[in-house]
């Protein structure tokens, strides 16, 4: 029983963070595996009692002359084919952004299964965009704080159930 789960949103919602928090050291070797580019990190996460492989959409920050939006759409896309299940990260302390609403319409139409994040949630700050959340129409957002930990069990405890179908 194991899956594989994309970490999918617009740059700078911590979804890196949170992929390093699952991985730890445990970063696979990307160059030995055919289909896995730079833009997309791939490693071998711990939480709890599961184990899973996990996808890191990197790459969006860089500069390049094709539209962010197109680069976007593009990665988003690959890393959903991969996946089983997709974590969708917003940021709690931002809130919803244009692009939040562009990336939860790919979601929608690969018809994915999508569990959504509200990072950055640790304290007060983020109360108001994880109640801006729920507007993605994709569910309960799961109330994260990749940076300092918080949010972990939560997380596994909705992968749990998604994972024994696999
Ligand atoms: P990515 O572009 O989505 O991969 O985002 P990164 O993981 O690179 O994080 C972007 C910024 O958000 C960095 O400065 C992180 O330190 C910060 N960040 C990530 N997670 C959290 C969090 O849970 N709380 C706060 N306050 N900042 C965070
Ligand atoms: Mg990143």
């Amino acid at each position: 029983m194991s899956f594989t789960l994309a970490i999918v949103g617009r740059p700078n919602v911590g979804k890196s963070t949170l992929f390093n928090r699952l991985v730890g050291k445990r970063l696979a070797l990307v160059d030995d595996q055919p289909g896995v580019t730079r833009d997309l990190r791939e490693g071998d996460a711990r939480l709890g009692h599961l184990r899973f492989t996990v996808i890191d959409t990197a790459g969006l920050e860089e500069a390049t002359d094709e539209s962010l939006q197109g680069r976007m759409r593009k990665l988003t896309e690959r890393a959903v084919d991969m996946a089983d299940i997709c974590l969708f990260v917003v940021d709690a302390r931002a809130g919803l952004t244009a692009s939040d609403h562009f990336f939860a319409d790919i979601l929608r139409k690969r018809s994915a299964h999508v569990i959504l994040a509200a990072n950055k949630a640790e304290g007060r700050a983020g109360e108001d965009g994880l109640i801006e959340a729920y507007e993605l129409g994709l569910g309960e957002p799961l109330r994260l704080s990749a940076e300092h930990g918080e949010g972990m069990s939560e997380l596994a405890a909705v992968l749990d159930p998604i994972a024994e179908s696999f």
